[in-house]
């Protein structure tokens, strides 16, 4: 990743706190990018050309095509997740 990309900061409306893009596209089950990754970041830079670049061709369909989670799901697995940790 390039540095000055992966230490952008912006305000995660999960975590309720500041994070940089290098969590953003780590932090799911097994280092995989948020699923939100899009959503957040798209204002602030060409998030999905990162991506295409970033990622293989079968994990940025994967992101681009999810459905979005309802908020209870999303809680859930983070839960997981932090317990995982
Ligand atoms: S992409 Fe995910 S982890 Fe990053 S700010 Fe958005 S919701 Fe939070």
């Amino acid at each position: 990743m390039e540095p000055e990309i992966e230490n952008q900061i912006r305000r995660c409306p999960r975590l309720g706190s500041p994070v940089t893009l290098s969590y953003c596209m780590k932090c799911n089950e097994n280092h995989r990018p948020c699923g939100k990754v899009i959503d957040c970041w798209w204002e602030c830079f060409d998030i999905k050309s990162y991506l295409k670049k970033t990622l293989s061709a079968e994990d940025f369909q994967e992101l681009v095509n999810q459905k979005p989670k309802d908020k209870v799901t999303s809680i859930l697995e983070l839960i997981e997740q932090a317990k995982n940790r």
